[in-house]
Parts: structure tokens; sequence; C-alpha cells
């Protein structure tokens, strides 16, 4: 059992006077029951790796890691190989009423795999197996610990893909993660989100009972289990397979880009090409901020309101909405840059996650993406702007944004704060961080925007949720109290509190 020593001086039992002590008695036992589910070798409790699963790409982890400062762990990590190995996990789990914490790929940037109260880390990477590939529906089925990117360059292998492309694909973001959090990737206004693209999802439940949601996604059987469970983040229970739609690749893509007078006449020119159906594989129109940013990143020779489109499919359908779009564009004042920006962008669109171009700290930043109606968007897209603007002014704080996931009704408006500086003090920076949070998520609620499109939840905006739902919140609290009595599964998160065992 790596790291869980017998003996004195292990990290779980410390000083060997106290051997017998309640805690790490019971942690050692505990670490023995899971050794003889997973296999010993696969559970372990030593600090670096307790440490490693605990953090994400929230901005809290990457400045509480810069301050040499500690995160919330686990107790205990623990790798299962299957399905069958989680139900023992959680059955485990539910005895000794421990916290259990999932984790994919821990490419999420809400802290929801921080261990706030301590527990089991179920690292779910070994569980990384293709199941089924049907060809003849263009479905896949996979083991939710599979690395996104690595699934689709086999699926390429047959002429296929899952068209879900998050700018962390190669961060090791898992089917299971992407699942779990709503996630959203650069073609999804042609190929939808995550939750989208699934069929059907399998799940282990406390107390360790192993779930399957109906075969296919679109039925008349009642309320829908599937979409619970998508989007839970672990509080509900861990993903262990997916079914997921697939797509043939596309034969061939066409790009073009364009230049606004403004961001309103920008959201009008996409508003027109969604509303008459017209559906880009991508649509990005960046404001003059995030413009600069990305042009300075990846040289696209442009300034201004930029918008870049990218179409996929067969050439005959392709010419007919570049027509479209052409002619939406020339009518709302927009400038026709040929193909170059968008192909240069589709090219490097990973460029701007990339370890030189990120946001790191010291500076404080937030992605306070949202989304909303048509109607609300110009509105929103100015009242965060000046809310980060005007409220931070005495931080120097600044704002981008671009709009870059379409649906028939509205879009998703991708925006960041950055500070350049943190507060010397930790408690203060975290303070600033939080209220630059606040007033970002407190400005999209007030102008018809939702707190998230695409990141999830976690930790980071569970104090939101009530403000968001309302009273239909205490619905998905008696849903949470139902599924998980004892709060064991990733407490602390979506805004559902501590556990309610007694750990
Ligand atoms: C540079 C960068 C760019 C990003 N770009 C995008 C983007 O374009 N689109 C996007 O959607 N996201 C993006 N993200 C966020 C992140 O990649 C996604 O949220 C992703 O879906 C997380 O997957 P993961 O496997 O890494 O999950 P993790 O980070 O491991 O976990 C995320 C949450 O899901 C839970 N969880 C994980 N696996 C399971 C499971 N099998 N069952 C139940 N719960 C589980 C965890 O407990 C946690 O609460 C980005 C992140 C980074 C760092």
């Amino acid at each position: 059992m790596s790291g869980v020593a017998e003996a004195s001086g292990s990290p779980l039992y410390g000083d060997p006077s106290h051997l017998l002590q309640g805690r790490p008695y019971r942690l050692g036992q505990l670490a023995r029951d899971l050794g003889s589910a997973v296999g010993p070798e696969h559970v372990s409790s030593e600090p670096a790796e307790r440490a490693e699963q605990a953090a994400d790409w929230s901005w809290m982890a990457q400045f509480l890691r810069h301050r040499g400062l500690p995160l919330p762990t686990a107790d205990l990590v623990v790798r299962p190989d299957s399905a069958a190995e989680v139900e023992a996990v959680v059955r485990i789990a539910s005895e000794y009423r421990a916290p259990v914490v999932p984790r994919g790929g821990g490419s999420g940037t809400q802290g929801g795999t921080f261990a706030l109260y301590g527990g089991i880390a179920v690292d779910l990477t070994r569980m990384n197996r293709i199941v089924d590939i049907d060809e003849t529906s263009l479905v896949v089925t996979v083991e939710a610990g599979i690395d996104g990117s690595v699934l689709e360059a086999e699926l390429n292998t047959l002429g296929l893909t899952l068209a879900h492309y998050p700018g962390s694909h190669y961060f090791g973001a898992t089917i299971g993660g992407c699942l779990a959090a709503r996630g959203s990737g650069v073609v999804s206004t042609k190929y939808g989100k995550a939750e989208d693209m699934a069929l059907q999802v399998e799940a282990v439940v406390p107390p360790g009972r192993r779930i399957a949601t109906l075969p296919i996604p679109n039925h008349a059987a009642g309320p829908d289990l599937l979409q619970t469970l998508v989007g839970s983040e672990g509080t509900l229970g861990i993903i262990t397979q997916a079914t997921m739609r697939l797509d043939p690749l596309p034969p061939a893509r066409r790009f073009l880009s364009f230049q606004f007078p403004d961001v309103a006449t920008g959201i009008e020119a996409g508003r027109l090409i969604m509303t008459r159906r017209v559906v880009p594989a991508a649509m990005r129109l960046y404001d003059e901020a995030d413009s600069a940013k990305l042009t300075s990143m990846l040289d696209l020779s442009t300034s201004g309101v930029l918008l870049i489109v990218v179409l996929d499919g067969t050439e005959a359908a392709m010419a007919l909405e570049q027509q479209a779009i052409e002619e939406i564009c020339a009518a709302n004042d927009a400038v026709d840059l040929g193909g170059g920006p968008s192909e240069t962008w589709w090219n490097g669109k990973y460029e701007p996650f990339s370890k030189h171009n990120a946001p790191a700290p010291p500076t404080v930043f937030g992605t306070t993406d949202s989304c909303a109606r048509f109607v609300d968007l110009p509105g929103l897209y100015q009242a965060k702007k000046r809310t980060i603007e005007e409220g931070f002014a005495e931080y120097g704080a600044r704002y981008t944004a671009h709009f870059s996931h379409w649906y028939p009704w509205g879009a998703m408006i991708y925006d960041r704060f950055y500070v350049d500086q943190a507060p010397e003090d930790p408690g203060e920076a975290l303070a600033l961080h939080d209220r630059l949070w606040d007033a970002a998520v407190r400005t999209s609620l007030d102008n018809g925007g939702i707190i998230n499109d695409h990141h999830g939840v976690g930790l980071k905006l569970g104090r939101f949720m009530r403000p968001q739902h309302g009273a239909a919140f205490d619905l998905l609290l008696a849903i949470k109290h139902a599924w998980d009595p004892d709060g064991i599964m990733n407490p602390g998160k979506l805004g559902f509190g501590a556990p309610r065992s007694g750990w």
C-alpha cells in the first residue's frame, strides 16, 4: 500500500504513542479496507500524491501553490480500475461515512477536486478504456477516466470524431470530467456541449450501487436521470462509463473573418446567422481588448472587434453557408478580412491556454463566463465590463470578452477579469478574488445571464446556487439528500454544504 505504512512514523499514524487514537486508527482501517478492494498498491496516503489529487487549474489552487500554501487534501488516494472497484470504494466510504472526491484529469477551474473535509480522493484515470465503437449508429462507449485527446486520436483513425475540443484538450480532461462539469468545446455551436453528446451514463451512487440511465437520451419515460447525473460534479455519484454520439470527420473546412464597428453590431450579425439556422462549426466574436490579446498571441494582423467563423462539411453546403454569412455581415457594416485570421486562429486554437500565454499568479484572474438570450446579450456585456473596470478601478482591473458558443436563442460570453498584482497578504488576495467573482456573477444574474455556461460550479461558485435557482434550489437539495443521505459525495461543492456524517 504505497505510503500507507503499517508502523509508526507514517503520515497517518504519526507519533507511535498515538497509534490507537481514534482518527488515525480509523484511517488505517479504512486504508486497509480500500486496499482489499482495489489492491494495496492503488491506495496512497503520501502527502505529495494527496496534494496532486486535490489540485485543479482553479485560480485558488494556482495561487496557493504559487505562495507555497497547502491545498485542502483528502486523507487517502485510491485508483480503482473498474466500475466494480468503484462500487466497492463507495460502499466502504459509506460504511465509514468518509467523504469521496472523484477526480478525472484535474483540469477543472472551479476547485471541484479540493477535498475540503478530507476523506478519499478517487482518481479515475486507470479507467481509460474504449468499451465499444458502434460504427453503424456512430456511438462510442468509454470508461469515464479516458483522456478526451486520447479518445479523439483513436476515433480519428476510423474517420470519426467526438467533436469535443475544450481549451483543456491537452490538459488531461477526461470524458467523465467533461460530463460532470457540463463542458463545451470550440465546435460546440454545431456539435453541441458534452451533455448533448451523451446517450447514456453508468454511475456508482451511495451506498455503493451501480446504476445506468436509459440506453438513449430521447424518451418519454418520465424525468431524466441522465441530465441529473450530468453536471452533478461528483456530488451525486461517480460516473464510471459514458456512451457518446460521434460524427464523421468533416471532409473540408472553410474560414471566414470579419471586422465589426462595435460589439453590439457583431452580436446582431451572430444573432441573424443563428436564428436563420446557418450553423457554423465555430463562431467567435472578440471585443477590442480580447481581439488585441489574441492578435498578440497569434499574429492575426487585425485589430478592433473581430468575428472568426469556421465552417465544416461538404463544399456544396459550405458554399451556401458562406454566402449567407457574408451577406449578413455585409449588411451589418462588417469589413471582410478573408480567411487568414480565422485559419490562423483554428491552427493555434490551443495557444491562448499554453503555459507562456495563460494568465497565472501573481495575477488575480477569473473566467466569469455566462450565457443569455440575444435580447439580453449586449446589455450583459456592457454591464459586466462596467462592473469590473469601474468597480475595481482602484486595482487597475482589466476586462476582456469574446462570444464563443452560440445557440439558436443566444450565446455564451467568455469574459475574464485581471488584476495584475495580487495583494501580498494571502487572505486579502483570496478575498479580492471572491469579491471580483461576486460582482461579476451578480451582474450576470441581474442581466439575464446565468452563473456559468460550461466550467461548472465546484467550490468557487457554490454560494451562487441559491440566488441562481431561487426556491428550486431546495428541490435540488432534496434530491442531493435523498440520493446521498450522509452527504459524502464531494461535500462542499455546488452549494450543497458539509457532509452530514460526523467524519
Ligand atoms: C487551460 C484550460 C482550458 C479549459 N477550457 C475549457 C473549455 O474550453 N471547455 C470546458 O468545458 N472546460 C474547459 N476547461 C475546464 C476543464 O477542462 C473542464 O471542466 C473539464 O470538463 C474537466 O475535466 P477533468 O477530467 O479534468 O475533471 P476534473 O478537473 O478532474 O474534475 C472536475 C469536476 O468533476 C468531478 N468529476 C470528475 N470526474 C468525474 C466522474 N467520473 N464522475 C463524477 N464526477 C467527476 C470532480 O469531482 C470535479 O468536481 C479548461 C480548463 C483549463 C485548465
